[in-house]
């Protein structure tokens, strides 16, 4: 690609928004535009990238013997009413009308969808098992999208749904998708640690995510120095710099219990949104005789209104920021997703009920607030609140590295919840009807990308893996506008290399060498080609990898092959 026809758009400043290296980066590169709150136009540059890992899912997942397809983004309400999620799902399903008035959301994953496609296509056990992919957009209404497209709203997901006609069947195929994502993440060049997840109500030990390690991680895992032994913790309180927390200010403690009844009724009373999952979160926590501190949200379970609570129960109210970071122990800065509020709960007395956010997973569980993900019955929670760094692990080898992931992938054992209430069934050898069972597997695929920077970056820019770099090669010559020599060389070069299968991006702008340098060293291209008059007498161009200190100097005739 010639950088004279991709106007290339580099900032020098890092946009005011952009919390983490990966969005600064990416906007900083021109690898994104934001168009408005978790939407983003991916440029040709990302989008490069973007398709680059896409790629790597597609070849991998094809390896398995997943089948791939294609599902609409719009889904009618009729098929998550079937399932029972279209009340359970929270705010993050984002909900709408045709013109004739009928109901559809857009689609967050895919479950009820391929679970109507499978009751109708699947008829006999002979035809399983069968795992099916789409690589697709996927809508999620995030409370907090940040990070650009780490929590993005509209991102891009690979979700594969697998039936089976028994458990054994299914976790032969869940494991070859731990084998698959692990070898998707390496092709991807990612530092990741697969960990054991929460299966919350389906219950067993089939789940796993996988986690790329990175400070700007929203997730606390524990992995064991010397076993295969790692979970997610899903405690705030894991992370070191989250210990230590002052005590709670004398007017929460002040404030009276209040009574599960009342709230119960509360909720009710003011035809609160048919939050199951809030109810119950604010059940539990007058149960357990806590404060529970409102964070007011701009989201539709805003209607939980500040000014109408406090003169039914004194004790729910919406709490200042302050009074968060007091209970949780932040600092000052963001108030990031991991200051929330097991832990707070678990011993603090205070219940954060950060934005009243509920929703569910691609495995339909609930999560309430700000990164608390799962519907975990308290008193675990308590049990694991002292999981901290050094501690011995649970499988009594090694001990307990702490460590902040980005969840990249989820695998899941699904069971028969969504089969059995959609009725998807084949008949077995016998000829008797049985509920398929299934498994679902989640990539964030627009997620790996920034999560690949976050791993791989210096101060200069990106340093791209090569199995995902938009462009595997920069030709760089100086002053080709005054030297005939150098601009015949590079246009030769510029062939030869495209022909050698290379990917390059050949900067004809005629810049002044600091600026293509600094240009090429920010979009993070791994190897650069310098073609200048001085080294060309002598018959050499100059070569660098964007990873290595210098330059090395390298025949023009053996440049080609050097770099394959
Ligand atoms: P998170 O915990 O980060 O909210 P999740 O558990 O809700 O993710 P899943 O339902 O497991 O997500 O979806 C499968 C994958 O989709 C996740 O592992 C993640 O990589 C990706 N993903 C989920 N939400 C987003 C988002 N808002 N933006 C980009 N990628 C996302
Ligand atoms: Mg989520
Ligand atoms: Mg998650
Ligand atoms: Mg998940």
């Amino acid at each position: 690609m010639r950088v004279s026809q991709f106007p290339l758009q580099t900032l020098k400043e890092t946009p005011a928004d952009a919390e983490i290296p990966s969005h600064q980066l990416m906007l900083r590169a021109g690898l994104i535009r934001k168009l408005a709150s978790g939407l983003y136009v991916w440029l040709p540059l990302g989008l490069r990238v973007l398709r680059k890992v896409e790629h790597i899912v597609r070849e991998e997942m094809d390896r398995s013997g997943a089948l791939e397809l294609s599902m609409p983004v719009v889904q009618p309400a009729e098929l998550w009413q079937e399932s029972g999620r279209w009340d359970q799902y929270g705010p993050e399903l984002l909900r709408f009308h045709d013109r004739h008035n009928r109901e559809f959301c857009l689609g967050p994953t895919h479950e009820e969808i391929i679970t109507d496609l499978a009751r109708n296509q699947l008829k006999s056990y002979r035809q399983l098992p069968v795992n099916f992919y789409q690589i697709q957009t996927k809508f999620r209404d995030e409370i907090r999208p940040r990070f650009g497209v780490m929590r993005a709203r509209e991102f891009l997901m690979k979700d594969a749904y697998s039936f089976h006609v028994d458990q054994e069947s299914l976790q032969q195929t869940y494991d070859l998708m731990h084998a698959t994502y692990s070898r998707i993440f390496e092709r991807c060049g990612l530092d990741f640690r697969p960990v054991a997840a929460d299966t919350g109500s389906i219950g067993g030990s089939g789940s796993h995510e996988f986690h790329v390690l990175a400070d700007a991680g929203e997730d606390a895992i524990a992995f064991s120095t010397e076993s295969d032994y790692a979970a997610n913790v899903e405690l705030a309180e894991a992370l070191p710099d989250r210990r230590e927390r002052p005590a709670p200010s004398k007017e929460m403690e002040q404030v009276d219990t209040p009574d599960a009844k009342t709230i119960t009724e509360l909720v009710e009373q003011f035809g609160l949104p048919v939050e199951q999952t809030v109810k119950t979160l604010v059940v539990e926590a007058a149960e357990r005789g806590l404060i529970a501190l409102l964070v007011r949200g701009d989201h539709e379970l805003n209607e939980i209104k500040a000014e109408k609570l406090p003169q039914v129960a004194a004790p729910l109210r919406f709490a200042t920021e302050e009074e968060i970071r007091a209970a949780i122990g932040a600092g000052p800065g963001s108030l990031g997703p991991v200051n929330l509020s097991i832990p707070a709960i678990a011993d603090r007395s205070v219940a954060v009920l950060a934005d009243f956010s509920a929703g569910a997973n691609m495995d339909g569980k609930h999560y309430f607030g700000i990164n608390w993900e799962r519907d975990v019955p308290l008193p675990e929670v308590a049990d694991l609140r002292n999981v901290v760094e050094g501690d011995p692990s649970p499988d009594g080898k090694g001990r307990l590295t702490i460590a902040r992931g980005i969840e990249v992938g989820h695998i899941f054992q699904l069971g028969t919840k969504y089969s059995q209430a959609l009725g998807a069934t084949v008949l077995d050898e016998n000829g008797k009807a049985v509920t398929m069972t299934m498994g679902c597997y989640g990539i964030g695929v627009s997620r790996v990308v920034g999560a690949a920077i976050e791993q791989h970056h210096d101060d200069k820019g990106i340093v791209w893996p090569m199995s995902i770099t938009p462009f595997q090669v920069s030709l760089l010559p100086m002053q080709m506008k005054k030297s005939e020599k150098v601009r015949e060389t590079v246009e030769k070069l510029y062939q030869d290399l495209q022909q050698a299968g290379i990917e390059v991006l050949f900067d004809d702008r005629d810049q002044r060498p600091g600026v293509m340098f600094a240009d090429h060293e920010l979009m993070g291209i791994p190897l650069r080609i310098v073609v200048g008059e001085r080294s060309l007498d002598k018959g050499e161009v100059e070569f660098r990898a964007r990873s290595a200190g210098k330059n090395e100097m390298i025949p023009l005739d053996n440049i080609v092959s050097h770099i394959q």
